[in-house]
């Protein structure tokens, strides 16, 4: 085995394998530009930070399970009025994740709201936070799920794992009592300790009606109110648009 070989294995076994795949490369580099010796080791360390820093964002970005891929920069803000570019590019600094902040997008269906909180979820995961996207439904199953089990305190804790839990499509779906008690739990266990990204069509003040227990209905309104910038949309469905051609 030659010296280089045997060093790339080495640099496999300490588990550096970004640097030890690139070894041979990043010498050749080295000696083309006279890299002095401390700027070769930081070229190494760069190589192989850079590497898994875009090896976690894949990861990350996987374990989103963003049903689309939705960008914000195709993001058409002449068809969507009531948002403005600036309200979206202010909210990508991801100081509200850092301030545990909640995002509400509400309004009617085809105005936006799915495509916006998939392309902020998408850019957090580029800056390194973890994100989940689930519809309501799908949570309200989950957690349905985990109690039967047994398991919904190991679910909750599970969830809030997350540096962003996107819940879409809130309110479309009637939900039994269990349900939105569950709901409330993990809300209660997100509360000031996690970001929420919210859609839905229904604005707070039909909440009650929606969860037809003020019981409920009121505490959550208070949690995902407070701490939260919430943008209330409007306008033509974006679907009939583009099916009508205007
Ligand atoms: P909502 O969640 O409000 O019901 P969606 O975000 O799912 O609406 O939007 C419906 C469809 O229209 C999606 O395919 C989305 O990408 C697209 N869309 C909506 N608004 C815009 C917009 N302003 N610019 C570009 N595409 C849009
Ligand atoms: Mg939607």
């Amino acid at each position: 085995m030659s010296l280089l070989d045997s060093t790339i294995a080495q640099f496999r076994s300490l588990r550096l394998s970004a640097t030890a795949g690139e070894l041979a490369t990043l010498l050749a580099r080295a000696e083309a530009n006279e890299l002095s010796y401390l700027n070769f080791a930081q070229s190494l360390v760069e190589h192989e930070l850079n590497a898994r820093s875009s090896s976690r964002v894949s990861r990350n970005l996987k374990q989103a399970q963003f049903p689309a891929e939705k960008h914000l920069e195709a993001f058409d803000y002449r068809h969507q009025t009531t948002i403005t570019k600036r309200q979206v590019s202010a909210l990508l600094d991801f100081s509200f994740i850092d301030n545990r902040d909640n995002l509400v997008f509400i309004g009617p269906p085809g105005v936006g709201k799915t495509h916006l909180a998939i392309g902020i979820g998408h850019k957090a995961v580029q800056a390194g936070y973890k994100v989940l996207f689930r519809t309501a439904l799908a949570l309200v199953e989950d957690l349905e799920l985990a109690e039967m089990k047994g398991e919904l305190k190991k679910r909750l804790n599970q969830l809030s794992k997350y540096d962003v839990l996107i819940i879409d499509e809130l309110g479309y779906l009637p939900m039994t009592r269990q349900a939105r008690y569950n709901l409330f739990q993990l809300i209660n266990n997100l509360y000031e300790y996690r970001s929420v990204i919210l859609t839905t069509n229904k604005d707070f003040t039909s909440w009650g009606e929606f969860f037809h227990d003020d019981n409920v209905a009121v505490p959550i309104i208070d949690r995902v109110i407070h701490h939260s910038h919430i943008f209330m949309l409007g306008g033509e469905s974006y679907r009939l648009k583009q099916k009508t051609g205007g």
